[in-house]
């Protein structure tokens, strides 16, 4: 059972400084968001497991890094200045801007005035590039990575000689100009993507989309989101993008009700069509087997990383009962945890102190740990589970003698005591080593306790 409300999780986000609301002391920014020292640590996990698993792993997928201002064309070339829009509605009274489709009746929600006729309001952020605030100098803030990869697939295809089927992976900031936000980092005007454009010879695309759609599915239950909680919801023909031949939503459980986490969609050869039009470059492949110059079709997963985020928290999340008392902890799998391990001096004796502090430095050399000698060794180990550490390591005044410590397991909270000179190689058996194993669907993280 899902025991994460939205209250909770961001609650603990803030208290725990996973994630705080930007510019606070001034307010607050309306659905802007920071991570604070857990929550960036989160976020990187995240990252680069999908790194990891899309390029690293893989040798049919590159990496791209591209920048956020783009040649304003581009913009027209994708659609996006004429079709990225929402219908809305201003109310004449409270000023307040709907979403033609949020609405039931034709008063505003808020004040019940009277609303405007609907029209177009363009998503994307726009602003002056240089000294002159004209027409000409107009740039827009990307509200998609994506585009950055399509006008570098000849520059990719040239450098590193891929062959068709491959891909290109991009992370990078988006913005776009909601008119509703909310659900905390569910959605925000300035959010982070992590995106792959698959280029394939025509006629494989179905198959190529279908075998995403699964890889995809896997990737987040490899990493501990329960599959009962992720849904794919095919998208019905009215609804598809003006580029999209298909598309899919992997839908997460969250708790405000089943949404999207990832699209993934089957966006034929409109991009590379388009681009090729509008740049006048030629953006076509060498087909070695027809000796064709073919146009390749693009499958693209397109996830969110700050909605992973927060279905990897919602999912990790759980009240637990022990003994007279609920222990919350989140169950992050180790390879996303901010911590993997913290040492605990059990008193700040200088002496213990001393020894803690010694296995501190040598055991944050290979990971992320902490350090935390305030109040009782019970409510520490709490508060470790609560930010998802896997394992505790207790540092007391029998180590001093014996020269061993005791490791504690988060999600069995069983203890083992071991030397301290095995703590590094023990740690690392334990969390997989430097690249942590995702592990097949279904599978469980063995601790070997
Ligand atoms: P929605 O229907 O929720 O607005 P979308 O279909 O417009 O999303 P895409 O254009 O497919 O979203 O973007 C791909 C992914 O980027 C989404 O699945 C989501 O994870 C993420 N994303 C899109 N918009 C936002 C946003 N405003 N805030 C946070 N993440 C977002």
């Amino acid at each position: 059972m899902n025991k994460a409300s939205m209250e909770k999780i961001v609650s603990l986000c803030r208290r725990r400084g996973f994630i705080f609301p930007s510019s606070e002391i001034y307010g607050g920014l309306s659905s802007c968001w920071d991570y604070g020292p857990l929550g960036v640590e989160l976020k990187n996990n995240v990252k680069k497991a999908w790194w990891q698993a899309v390029v690293q792993q893989r040798d049919d997928i590159v990496g791209l890094d591209t920048s956020i201002f783009m040649h304003p064309r581009i913009w027209e070339a994708s659609g996006h200045l004429k079709g990225f829009s929402d219908p809305m509605v201003d109310c004449m009274k409270c000023k307040m801007r709907w979403r033609t489709d949020d609405l039931d009746g034709d008063v505003c929600p808020s004040c019940d005035g009277e609303l405007t006729e609907p029209r177009q309001f363009n998503l994307m952020f726009k602003t002056f590039m240089g000294p002159v605030e004209d027409e000409a100098s107009v740039v827009y803030l990307r509200p998609e990575t994506a585009q950055g990869i399509f006008v570098n697939f000849q520059n990719v295809v040239t450098t590193t000689r891929k062959k068709l089927p491959f891909g290109i992976a991009q992370i990078g900031k988006s913005f776009r100009n909601e008119i509703t936000t909310g659900n905390f980092i569910f959605r925000s005007r300035e959010f982070e993507q992590m995106e792959i454009e698959y280029f394939v010879k025509p006629g494989t695309d179905k198959e190529w989309f279908d075998y995403w759609l699964k890889e995809r599915m896997n990737w987040y239950i490899g990493l501990g989101i329960k599959e009962e909680n992720l849904k794919l919801r095919p998208h019905g023909d009215a609804e598809l993008a003006h580029y999209a031949r298909c598309c899919s939503d992997i839908n997460y459980n969250f708790p405000m009700g089943l949404a999207e986490l990832e699209g993934i969609a089957n966006r034929g050869d409109f991009d590379l069509v388009q681009h090729a039009k509008f740049s006048g470059k030629s953006l076509t492949y060498l087909d070695e087997d027809s000796k064709e110059h073919i146009v390749p079709y693009i499958i693209e997963p397109s996830a969110g990383v700050d909605r992973s985020v927060l279905a990897f928290l919602c999912d990790a999340y759980d009240e637990e009962p022990d003994k007279d008392e609920i222990r919350v902890v989140l169950h992050l799998h180790p390879a996303l945890a901010p911590y993997k391990a913290t040492v605990l001096p059990l008193s700040r004796k200088e002496h213990l102190a001393k020894v803690a502090k010694e296995i501190y430095a040598e055991v944050r050399q290979c990971w992320m740990t902490g350090y935390d000698d305030t109040q009782s060794i019970g409510g520490r180990y709490r508060r470790q589970d609560e930010i998802g550490t896997p394992y505790c390591i207790t540092v007391d005044f029998q180590s001093l003698d014996d020269k061993q410590v005791t490791i504690r397991e988060r999600d069995s909270m069983k203890q083992i005591r071991i030397p301290i000179s095995e703590l590094n190689s023990t740690l690392a058996a334990k969390l997989g080593g430097e690249s942590f194993e995702v592990l097949p669907p279904g599978g469980s993280h063995q601790m070997g306790f």
